[in-house]
């Protein structure tokens, strides 16, 4: 890896029900991936309440909400090596799309309208 290409290497990450009490525990514990995590996933809830959200992938055209259609989960790419400018991208993830197995493909298509160079790895804390 060069150093010069750090940066455009992602961590895929899908928070569910499930899954954001860990990351809520392990933010209470002091670890910085966490509580950008639990901000992140925080500021999508408020965002979303303010007005309802597409659900991410290019071709799902649900319409996500705080109230009669909730996501299923968020779906974040958070950079492995964040510099002071780094991109996160946070979307929204519909009851359906969430079971989809190219999810992460989609997210990707997504993450290279941001950075056309980017490479998504899954993180390894989400396959626990
Ligand atoms: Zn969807």
């Amino acid at each position: 890896m060069q150093p010069h290409d750090s940066e455009e290497f992602y961590e895929f990450l899908l928070i569910t029900e499930r899954s954001y009490p860990h990351a809520v525990n392990a933010a209470n514990k002091g670890f910085e991936d966490a509580k950008l995590t639990v901000r992140l996933v925080q500021q999508t809830f408020t965002d979303l309440a303010k007005e309802s959200m597409h659900c991410l992938c290019l071709d799902c055209e649900t319409p996500v909400n705080t109230t009669t259609n909730k996501p299923k989960a968020i779906a974040l790419c958070l950079p492995m090596f964040p510099s002071g400018e780094s991109n996160v991208l946070s979307c929204v993830v519909c009851e359906r799309c969430a079971e989809r197995i190219d999810l992460m493909d989609r997210m990707l298509d997504s993450l290279r309208k941001m950075c056309p160079s980017a490479t998504l790895v899954e993180a390894a804390r989400t396959k626990q």
